[in-house]
């Protein structure tokens, strides 16, 4: 059970959270921005709680905690209709894992990915299937570019926030849309550290412009972070994955 008055404050900044996000996207001549909220570091009772406030979008970035959370939700009813994003580097070996509880994917950056979890789905299916269990729709896949790789500046890439290289989208695309158990729904990035976000997103939506052209679905653009939100949702971001403005600072140790 979540404590009456840590559920007030997440009820509180959840609030505040999406009375930013109103407000940037006044105006703005697309659908409002989805929220996914970053419950990394923070215990399940957390994203009860959320779940209990309407939250239905909830992002982790390590597999080993997510799947705990997961599993220790399972029944609970509040969190029924959660939907787990995975957004942080992911070691081929634990898509297995990852399969069984996540709707998404967004941090994709390299082909031996694409097939470990296209080959995790197919073994999902089979668990299930053997667990008179229904079957699992596909898993969303999002591809990470690495907004720090600017082939156009002649720069080679730093990826110290990870991702994949601009010109490799439309290689990782064409292998998500071939891969059988996985969807391609659009882009995700982070703002480089200490560049300036509305550039950087800027071509972000560039990126994705031209992935729409080949795959008019993947439409996804998640982008946006607490510090950076407002300009994420101003240059078109459709998700916005927001941690420490909702459940405040993450506790140094875990
Ligand atoms: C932690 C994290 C977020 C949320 O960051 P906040 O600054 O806490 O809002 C978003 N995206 C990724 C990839 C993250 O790892």
């Amino acid at each position: 059970m979540t404590h009456p008055e840590r559920n007030e404050q997440l009820a509180e900044n959840l609030a505040q959270v999406r009375q930013r996000i109103a407000a940037a996207a006044a105006g703005r001549p697309l659908p409002a921005p989805e929220l996914i909220v970053v419950t990394k570091y923070f215990p399940a009772s957390d994203v009860a709680a959320l779940a209990g406030l309407g939250v239905a979008d909830v992002g982790e970035n390590r597999d080993q905690e997510a799947s705990a959370k997961a599993a220790e939700l399972e029944a609970d009813p509040a969190a029924a209709g959660l939907r787990w994003h995975f957004i942080g580097q992911l070691q081929s070996n634990k898509a297995k894992s990852v399969v069984r509880y996540a709707h998404s994917v967004h941090s994709v950056d390299r082909l031996s990915l694409v097939k470990a979890l296209s080959k995790a789905m197919a073994a999902e299916q089979e668990r299930r299937a053997a667990d008179g269990a229904g079957p699992r729709p596909d898993l969303q896949v999002l591809i990470q570019v690495d907004l720090e790789n600017r082939p156009e500046h002649g720069e080679a890439g730093g990826s110290r926030r990870g991702g994949a290289a601009p010109v490799e989208i439309g290689r990782l695309a064409d292998a998500v849309a071939e891969a059988p158990g996985l969807e391609l729904g659009g882009l995700m990035a982070v703002a480089p550290l200490g560049a300036d976000p509305a550039e950087a997103f800027a071509r972000l939506m560039e990126y994705s412009a031209q992935l729409r052209r080949a795959y008019p679905h993947a439409a996804i653009v998640s982008a946006g972070m607490s510090q950076d939100l407002e300009a994420a949702v101003a240059a078109g971001a459709t998700h916005l994955r927001v941690g420490s403005d909702v459940l405040g600072p993450r506790p140094r140790v875990m």
